[in-house]
Formats: structure tokens, C-alpha cells, sequence
């Protein structure tokens, strides 16, 4: 199952604003219209299906069963913690089952007990976004279970055995699957217009997944069907699963900023320091820019911290899209970036800083009725010209950034050339850059 990620929610200061205390609030106006939308879908036809469905309590023994086992599946991962982003887990093992083998109304409501144990068990998150998680896969796994029942009348009876009732339920695995990836597609589309499609929808590692899932669930249903005692059997792989497929998630967590989801400044110096140690190796040429957000401050005055992260967020990705797939971005700390442009000389580093001093300058983060639009300064430093290892390329690009901002901000420069030997000054130039 795909789930929106989690961001902390707390607010820095001690003094909130209205948008600190309703996240939703500081969201754009499409994505809070599209989130209250798909909710009220759900809540409608969750509704509608409780009045219209017949109440059997071994449907509702199965359900309670089935959604058990989602909770030990939660408090066996839970130590292990959950990382930030949009996060992937085997939960749908037992919400097919139910999609499948119970009518609709149960697969609407079965992610309601477990998004709140996540909440209270897992990590507290905006509010917002665990009940419009709960209303994506409820929707999704609905429209499943809908689809099912539609050709196979009876699925606890002998009927799940044959085959045309199991290709039908991967079938139905396959559409559970692919709604509930576009309902939360939409949803970071809408929040983040830059982001593209194919990321969020298709990369090796997530059709892997999507397929184990998929599996799986058509695997714990013909257990469940057999006999419910069954699920039994079926929960510890399940958990060995998912506490692997956690911990593969944590690794790559460790390593990125949750605000930006650029590399943190830990990741970066390793594979900065990679990337340096491999330059001097062959002689390529190499630069480095640190890329600091003007005014960064007064966003946040003017607007609140959350807003402020969104506009971190809008900057990060706004450099990543004017980057090589190799360059290396990481987030430095605070509203500072650090960019590593392996076989990048004097020419080309300036080319590319302008280019990302003019992206972002060019950019507008729409925020209620306004546009925010912020400005950057670079810092640029070159290998074996301004600093030979990670540490004196970062002083010197420090440096050329301090400059930028006394020069006025919203601009590129180099350090100032190394005062050189009385006979030597009238050739040395750093390029003519300030
Ligand atoms: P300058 O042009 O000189 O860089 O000015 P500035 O305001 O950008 O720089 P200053 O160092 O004065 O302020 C940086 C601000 O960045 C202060 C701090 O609250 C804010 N900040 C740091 N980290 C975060 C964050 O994660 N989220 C938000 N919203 N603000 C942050
Ligand atoms: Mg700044
Ligand atoms: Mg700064």
C-alpha cells in the first residue's frame, strides 16, 4: 500500500499561527478542494453501503480477524519506527482479503482501525493526511471489492477455488493497486506541480513491491477462504516481510532530508568526498556550490515556518530539476545548498549556478491567495584552483557566498583570486565573476 508520508507537526517558537495549528489550512486551495473531495467520497459511500448491506456476523468475525492480524503486523514493525515521504508497506496482505472476500462496505471501512493504530502507535503525523490516506485506500480497495462481487456472487463459497475467480481477484488486486497509486499521485502532483508523474508513479523497486503485495494478498485470501484459522499460518511471513521492506525504506531514510528530500548534509559529505577522491584519481575537473536562499527569514515572518518549508521544498526541487541525474544536491542545513558538479570547470559551474539562480528566481510558490517568490546567492569554488579536498572547497565557496550576499544577493560568485606575488598580480583573474 502506498501511504502520503508523515512530516513532523510540531511548531517552532512556542507561538503558532492559525496555519501551524491546521496544516491543512496552509495548503493550496486545489489540493485542500481535491483532499476534502476524496474524503467525502469515501465517507459518502461508506455510508451509503452500512445502510444498504446486510449485517452477517461471520462477515464481520472475518473482518475482525483480518484486521487483527494488520495490527500485529503494526505492533511487530513498530520499534522499528516509519520513514518520512510518501512510505510503502504490506498492510494490503490483509486488505484484499477483505476487499475479496467480504462486501464493499468492509473494505471502505477496514483502513479506519489501522490508519489510527498508526497514528497512535507508529508516529503521530498531520492529521489531514492519515485520513486522507484511510479515504485513498478505502476508495481504491472499495471499488476492488465492488468489481469482485460483481461477477462472483458468493466468494466464501467454493467458487474462490476455480480459476476464473482468481484471475479475477488479481485483476481486482491489480485495479486495488493502481487507484490507490493515483489517488496519492494526484494528491503530491497538485501539492507539488514540478514533481514528475513517472516519479511518483513508476521505478523498478515500487512495481516490485506493488507485485509482492499483490501476491500476497490473493495469497492470504485463498487462506482465509479455506478457513480463517488459517491466517494464523499467514501472519508470520507477512511480518518477516514487512519488517524487512521497513528496514530497506529506514536505510534509504537515513540518508535524506525529510523537508527537501535531497541527500542530508551527512549523505552528501560521503559521497562528496567520493566524488573529490575519484576527480583527483583521473584529473577531472570539478566545482562546488553552496546556494543559500536570500531573505529566508522574512518568508517565514511573513508567513509561518510551514510555509517556509514548503518554499524549502519548492527551492530543493527546483534545483534537482535543473541538475545531472550524477551531480550531487544535498540540503547543508537551515535554507542552505550544497551542489557537487563532477566534471564541471570555471565556465560551466557559472553556467549552471545561473542557470539555478534563475530557476528559483523565476519560481512562485502560490501560498491562500499569494505567490511567494524567493531569490538565491551562490557561492561557487573549483577544485584545485580554490581548495583541493571537501573541507577547503566548502571555506572557499562559503566564502564567494559571503560575498554574494554583501554584493547585494540574488547573484553568483567565485572567492576572491588568492592575492598573488607582486610580478605575477597583472595575469591572475578569477574570470572576471565578482
Ligand atoms: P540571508 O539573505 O543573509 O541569507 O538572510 P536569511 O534570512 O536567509 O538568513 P538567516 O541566517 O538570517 O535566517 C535563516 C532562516 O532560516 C532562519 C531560520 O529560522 C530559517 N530556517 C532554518 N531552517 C529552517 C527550516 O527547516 N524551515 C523553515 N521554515 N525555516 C528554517
Ligand atoms: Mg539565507
Ligand atoms: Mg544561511
Amino acid at each position: 500500500m502506498t501511504a502520503l508520508g508523515h512530516s513532523s507537526d510540531e511548531s517552532r517558537g512556542g507561538v503558532q499561527s492559525l496555519a501551524d495549528r491546521w496544516p491543512l489550512l496552509a495548503q493550496p486551495t486545489m489540493l485542500v478542494l481535491y483532499l476534502c473531495a476524496t474524503v467525502g467520497l469515501a465517507a459518502g459511500a461508506a455510508g451509503y453501503l452500512a445502510v444498504s448491506t446486510e449485517f452477517r456476523w461471520s462477515e464481520f468475525l472475518t473482518f475482525l480477524a483480518l484486521v487483527a492480524c494488520g495490527a500485529v503486523c503494526i505492533e511487530a514493525t513498530r520499534r522499528l519506527g516509519m520513514p518520512a515521504g510518501v512510505s510503502r508497506d504490506l498492510l494490503s496482505a490483509w486488505w484484499l482479503p477483505v476487499a475479496l472476500l467480504l462486501p464493499p462496505v468492509y473494505a471502505l471501512l477496514a483502513p479506519l482501525p489501522l490508519q489510527f493504530l498508526l497514528q497512535i502507535r507508529v508516529r503521530a503525523t498531520v492529521l489531514y493526511r492519515r485520513v486522507f490516506s484511510a479515504a485513498a485506500i478505502g476508495l481504491a480497495a472499495g471499488v476492488a471489492s465492488m468489481v469482485f462481487h460483481a461477477f462472483v456472487r458468493a466468494p466464501t463459497g467454493p467458487s474462490l477455488g476455480a480459476g476464473g475467480p482468481i484471475a479475477l481477484a488479481v485483476g481486482c488486486a491489480v485495479l486495488f493497486t493502481v487507484l490507490n497509486t493515483a489517488l496519492i499521485a494526484v494528491a503530491l502532483q497538485i501539492s507539488d506541480p514540478d514533481s514528475r508523474w513517472r516519479d511518483v508513479l513508476w521505478d523498478r523497486e515500487r512495481v516490485i513491491l506493488d507485485v509482492v503485495e499483490l501476491c500476497l494478498g490473493v495469497l492470504v485470501a485463498i487462506a482465509c477462504w479455506v478457513s480463517p484459522l488459517l491466517l494464523v499460518l499467514t501472519l508470520p511471513p507477512v511480518v518477516l516481510l514487512q519488517r524487512s521492506l521497513l528496514h530497506a525504506q529506514l536505510k534509504a531514510a537515513a540518508r535524506t532530508d525529510a523537508k527537501t528530500g535531497l541527500l542530508n548534509a551527512t549523505a552528501w559529505q560521503r559521497e562528496a568526498d567520493t566524488e573529490i577522491v575519484r576527480a583527483r584519481r583521473t584529473g577531472e575537473t570539478l566545482a562546488l556550490l553552496i546556494v543559500d536562499i536570500d531573505h529566508f527569514k522574512r518568508v517565514n515572518d511573513t508567513y509561518g515556518h510551514l510555509v517556509g518549508d514548503q518554499v524549502l521544498a519548492g527551492v530543493a526541487t527546483a534545483l534537482r530539476s535543473q541538475l545531472r541525474e550524477y551531480d550531487v544536491v544535498g540540503r547543508f542545513g537551515g535554507e542552505e545548498f550544497v551542489v557537487l558538479l563532477p566534471g564541471a570547470d570555471v565556465t560551466e559551474a557559472r553556467r549552471v549556478a545561473e542557470r539555478l539562480r534563475s530557476r528559483v528566481g523565476r519560481m512562485a510558490i502560490p501560498v491562500d491567495d499569494a505567490m511567494i517568490t524567493v531569490t538565491v546567492s551562490a557561492g561557487v569554488a573549483i577544485m584545485s584552483v580554490h581548495g583541493d579536498d571537501l573541507i577547503e572547497l566548502l571555506a572557499a565557496a562559503d566564502l564567494a557566498l559571503y560575498r554574494a550576499k554583501e554584493l547585494g544577493r540574488d547573484r553568483i560568485c567565485l572567492p576572491v583570486a588568492p592575492v598573488p606575488p607582486p610580478r605575477a598580480r597583472a595575469d591572475n583573474s578569477d574570470g572576471g565573476i565578482p
